[in-house]
């Protein structure tokens, strides 16, 4: 039985019901232009995610990296106060947000960095489990166009990703550039069933995500309820339209939930928002259960767990 890496250890794949494949638990990214950009209210977060556990929904998957808060003890206590299996990430956001040593490192020594918290895990200060193995290279991120220090980065990544057998996923700065990131995905050698290409409902541009799922690649419509960005209609027939042309095996969702004020208690629409009102939505134009299921719980175990089909 395939595991996958969780924040308070190892769980079997089988045990994964439905998923969150791109959110956030914990992250800093404040700044003076934007102090509210942070989700580091724990109290006010448990409450929202526990909410998840009553539509079946048991894993998050967790993409807040190096240089974007990355808070791992957070993360053990969130799961342990909502019964979520947390799945952390390893890797580094778009160029603004890389530390300045990623600046002037070689590619070699990102992807040791890398690859070290993949295989040997990061030590949490006061943890339970003291050491944290990461399930996941996300949320690696491209600007538009993209420039050559995240080239760089996104190489040295899909070569620890590779190395270490486990799945990446990607920040498309509002869904640009997806397709060439994934060439040079696929060109460092790594599996198209273990790349997801983030941020595409925000590109209204149903060639490009039926190109990247044709290679097997998978898709995310990962914003979803951030109408500000792109508006819910719009995803519903995006939905639609992969799963019409047959690509119902390469397409996953989430919320992204990014900041306090997405959050209910904030008058934001919370991360239980994808089950009460955007499945619904879906069902209303006609997706089956199976259908929908696939989106939420089959497509993510099998990226999650390397499953090849
Ligand atoms: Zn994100």
């Amino acid at each position: 039985m395939p595991q996958i890496s969780t924040v308070l250890g190892p769980v079997d794949v089988d045990r994964i019901e439905r998923v969150m494949i791109h959110e956030h638990l914990y992250i800093d990214l404040s700044h003076p232009g934007d102090p509210d950009a942070k989700l580091t209210d724990t109290e006010a977060v448990v409450t929202d995610a526990a909410a998840l556990r009553s539509h079946g929904c048991n894993t998050v998957v967790e993409v807040t990296c190096t240089g974007m808060g990355q808070n791992l003890q957070r993360l053990q206590d969130i799961a342990r106060r909502t019964g979520l299996h947390i799945v952390a990430a390893a890797g580094f956001y778009y160029e603004r947000w890389h530390p300045r040593w990623v600046r002037e490192a070689s590619p070699e020594v990102i992807e040791e960095y890398l690859l070290r918290q993949l295989v040997d895990g990061v030590p949490v200060e006061g943890g339970d489990p003291p050491v944290v193995r990461p399930g996941i290279v996300a949320e690696i991120g491209t600007s538009d166009p993209i420039s050559p220090q995240e080239e760089k980065v996104l190489r040295a990544a899909a070569r620890a990703a590779r190395r270490a057998g486990v799945p990446l996923s990607t920040h498309a700065h509002l869904g640009s550039n997806g397709l060439r990131q994934l060439e040079i995905l696929l060109e460092e050698g790594v599996p198209p069933h273990r790349i997801a290409i983030g941020h595409q409902d925000l590109l209204d541009d149903i060639d490009v995500h039926k190109a990247i799922a044709s290679t097997g690649a998978y898709v995310q419509y990962d914003t979803v309820g951030k109408e500000r960005y792109q508006s819910d209609d719009v995803r519903i027939r995006l939905v639609r339209e992969m799963i019409e042309a047959g690509y119902g095996d390469r397409l996953m969702l989430s919320v992204d939930i990014s900041r306090h004020a997405y959050l209910t208690s904030r008058g934001g629409h919370g991360y239980a928002y994808l089950f009460e009102r955007f499945l619904p939505r879906l069902r209303g134009v006609g997706l089956d259960d199976a259908a929908i299921e696939a989106l939420v719980r089959d497509n993510p175990r099998r990226f999650l767990g390397g499953d090849e089909a």
